[in-house]
């Protein structure tokens, strides 16, 4: 009953600023449950302390709360959403990072996988409780802030000790470091290495990648968004590109299954006319082909674990030899050239 089915999710990083977040999230429902797609929110500290319940103040103002979402109370679709968690240093409260002023434009302050493990688990700890006691359930799905997970596997290890089953990653992602991407899956999630995320392995945890383009010969591959972020394409303005990716994955399904797909939004993303304009027509687009369905990170794990059990299933594409081949002769050079810019920009 899983060939030949695409499961295809929605993931909106919940953060702040909070104001907008609140003015947004109905209009993502709205439209969402319209077309019976389960929002996965993954959340922040503090939109779980704002946001986790009916009592929270800021669910009252905006007239919807986390749990009411994940129960299903929320309208009448009854429609379940999943509630995961989002972690950001910088808006993490009461440590030290809550005071960078400057995380919007400091890559280095979004990222987790710049501190010590200990920091690490405190900060996923903390997190992790503050969404069961404001949301009242176990968050079992993680998205690392701007993708930034340790490479080496510190932060799967802590999510396993934490009870966290999915894992949404890019993980070639640049916070990621000079990882090796090049053998790393991007068009099917897999049980990641405990001492590098990129391989296979035999960790618990199942790492879901995000949707992507496919590379280009230099960089990493691209994922989808919506919002018309200069950083990151394509926005789905664009509605070809998006079909095109969408039919690509759409065509994996003859190789290999459950095939996923993953789009991402910003939670103050939905304030704007146009981008709940774009998530309309795309969730139109993608119930109007056969064999697609809706589900949340949770639901795939399931339909997933059923099929191949804790082992990977056979990859089915690679880039081609040549692209591996110039992408790691591009990226030794970009890595030599900015050590002698390092280099010179000391030595003045
Ligand atoms: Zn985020």
């Amino acid at each position: 009953m899983d060939n030949k089915m695409v499961y295809f999710m929605l993931v909106v990083h919940t953060e702040p600023p909070l104001a907008a977040t609140g003015k947004s999230l109905p209009g993502i429902i709205k439209i969402s449950h319209s077309h019976k797609m389960p929002v996965t929110w993954v959340v922040t500290q503090d939109v779980a302390l704002n946001f986790g319940n009916p009592n929270c103040e800021l669910s009252k103002a905006y007239g919807f709360s986390l749990k009411d979402l994940c129960a299903g109370a929320y309208d009448v679709s009854g429609i379940k959403d999943e509630v995961g968690a989002h972690l950001h240093p910088c808006t993490h409260l009461g440590t030290k990072y809550g005071e960078l002023k400057n995380c919007t434009s400091n890559i280095d302050n979004y990222a987790i996988n710049r501190l010590p493990e200990e920091e690490q688990y405190k900060l996923m700890e903390e997190l992790t409780n503050t969404i069961q006691e404001y949301v009242d359930i176990r968050p079992k799905t993680f998205v690392a802030g701007r993708w930034a997970e340790s490479a080496d596997g510190t932060t799967l290890r802590i999510l396993e000790k934490l009870g966290y089953t999915v894992d949404i990653n890019l993980p070639f992602f640049k916070p990621v470091g000079k990882s090796d991407w090049t053998g790393a899956r991007y068009y099917q999630p897999y049980h990641p290495n405990r001492q590098n995320v990129l391989r296979l392995g035999d960790s618990p945890v199942l790492l879901i990648p995000q949707t992507v383009l496919p590379p280009k010969i230099s960089m990493s591959p691209k994922s989808l968004i919506l919002t018309d972020d200069k950083v990151l394409w394509p926005s789905v303005q664009n509605k070809d590109q998006m079909q095109t990716v969408f039919e690509r994955y759409y065509k994996l399904k003859e190789m290999w299954s459950p095939v996923t797909m993953v789009i991402y939004m910003h939670s103050p993303d939905g304030v704007r006319k146009d981008i709940l304009q774009r998530l309309d027509w795309l969730l139109s687009y993608v119930s109007s082909k056969e064999n697609v369905v809706f589900v949340t990170p949770q639901e795939y794990a399931q339909i997933f674990n059923r099929k191949h059990g804790d082992k990977n299933p056979e990859k089915v594409y690679l880039i081609p030899a040549y692209t591996a081949f110039l992408a790691k002769i591009f990226r030794s050079f970009w890595i030599r050239a900015s050590n002698i810019y390092h280099i010179l920009k000391g030595s003045k």
